[in-house]
């Protein structure tokens, strides 16, 4: 077996393989993790507990993960003098299905976010937040179940790229030069420029892995979520793109929202067939508030994606509850969707909900359903027992506190 960052890939596991686009995993797949910086610490200790708890439950010993521990953020910085090494793309390359826990973004010069490069660098187009309420949980809607949506969020491009210049460089000034003297344009030239891609290709694996989900899933509607109205040939474009995929693609398995409107029908596909209908980015964070069973899963652009699923995740319960996952066509890196949050670091106290749900996400997409349903089962108890932490607890009348292991452990303690 190879060696990355210097530490042997573990003999007594086998890798992940893909073969026609699905995983093919063994009893004992390796799976590399990223611990994450700060409060990445207490959680990863925490979630790792609970999944093997999980496994060794389901399946009664006879399967396990392998973990093998790779390196990026802080913790590569110190060791290797690197944000995020060679060494780590490769190993995660080499063994397919990831798990991370959060990373500082460093100030400053060098990589502009390390989860941007990850999800850049290993074509990671999908990032995929399903975003549910578990009942106790406290919300500030009044029906918080009524909210059960998977959204797509385009992880390549958009405003993400990283293709912009600071105000007052050459770079800047020859941009605008070129747009206000050949493009007929009239920018201000103290401006600062960014670049907004969309494409055919980025857009239309998006939506097919969107439709696709719903298609696996029994889900009845994709919403496509963009702003096309004022950015016509990025936004409006990947709606239009969107439509093609479903209606080249998935014919005899969709209905357009205007299909049903001309052939007299309801809102509402038939003979289990999946609706596919557009919101404008605005309107759909007011339709999420209003009428949220309307939606099952959500196809958006990168920033769109971003600022909706954070808006989801708080109506549910918020960030610490919020999972994630990145997922390309050849690899899949799980993730929480919060940040590193430093003021609770090594201070045994976060909520590791985030990665411990990240984890039921990666056991699904190896397959492993069982272990997923248990672990729900587990969250699901914890919480209807009140034992928390403190950032549900100061919302919860009559809710015991608990710190991040000890929570972790009352996960396990309700698998059953
Ligand atoms: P943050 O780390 O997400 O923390 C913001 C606040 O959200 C925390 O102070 C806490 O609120 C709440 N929170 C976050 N995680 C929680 C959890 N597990 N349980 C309970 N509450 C939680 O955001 P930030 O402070 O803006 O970012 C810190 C660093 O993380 C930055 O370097 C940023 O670049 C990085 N970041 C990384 C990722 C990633 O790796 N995917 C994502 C976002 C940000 P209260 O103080 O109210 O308790």
């Amino acid at each position: 077996m190879p060696h990355y960052n210097g530490l042997p890939v573990p003999t007594d596991g086998t890798p992940v393989r893909m073969e026609s686009g699905r995983c093919i995993v063994s009893d004992s797949p390796i799976v590399p993790f990223i611990e994450g910086d700060g409060c990445g610490r207490d959680i990863w200790k925490a979630s790792k507990a609970v999944i093997d708890a999980a496994v060794e439950r389901a399946y009664s010993g006879d399967r396990r993960i392998v973990w093998y521990e790779v390196f990026a953020g802080e913790k590569a910085h110190d060791r290797f003098g690197e944000w995020l090494p060679a060494d780590t793309i490769d190993a995660i390359r080499a063994l397919r299905v990831a798990i991370k826990g959060p990373l500082t973004t460093p100030v400053g010069g060098g990589i502009r976010s390390l989860n941007v490069a990850l999800r850049q660098i290993l074509s990671l187009y999908s990032c995929v937040r399903p975003v549910k309420w578990y009942p106790g949980v406290p919300s500030p809607m009044r029906d918080p179940g009524k909210l059960n949506i998977v959204i797509f969020r385009e992880n390549t491009e958009d405003v993400y790229a990283g293709v912009e210049w600071e105000c007052g460089t050459k770079e800047a000034g020859q941009v605008i030069e070129f747009l206000n003297g050949r493009m007929g344009r009239s920018i201000r030239t103290d401006s600062g420029i960014g670049i907004k891609p969309v494409s055919v290709t980025g857009s239309k694996r998006l939506v097919r892995a969107a439709l696709q989900y719903a298609q696996d899933n029994g889900r009845s509607s994709v919403t496509l979520v963009h702003k096309g109205n004022i950015m016509k040939f990025t936004e409006g474009a990947f709606r239009d793109w969107g439509y093609e995929v479903a209606t080249e693609e998935f014919r005899d398995r969709c209905v357009t929202e205007a299909e049903l409107w001309e052939s007299g029908g309801g809102g509402v596909a038939p003979n289990g067939k999946i609706l596919i209908k557009d919101r404008i980015a605005d309107a759909m964070f007011q339709q999420v508030l209003l009428r949220p069973a309307e939606y099952e899963v959500v196809a958006t652009t990168n920033l769109n994606g971003d600022y909706l699923s954070d808006a989801c995740a708080a109506q549910v319960g918020g960030l610490g509850l919020a999972p994630g996952a990145n997922i390309g066509d050849d690899y899949a890196v799980f993730e929480a969707t919060h940040g590193t949050a430093p003021k609770y670091a090594d201070k045994d106290m976060i909520n590791p909900s985030s990665v411990i749900l990240s984890g039921v996400m990666m056991l699904e997409h190896l397959g492993w359903k069982e272990a997923a349903r248990l672990i729900e089962r587990g969250m699901t108890g914890a919480i209807a027992a009140k034992t928390v932490t403190y950032d549900l607890h100061r919302q919860m009348a009559g809710a015991t506190k608990v710190g991040c292991s000890q929570f972790g452990a009352a996960v396990i303690r309700h698998m059953g």
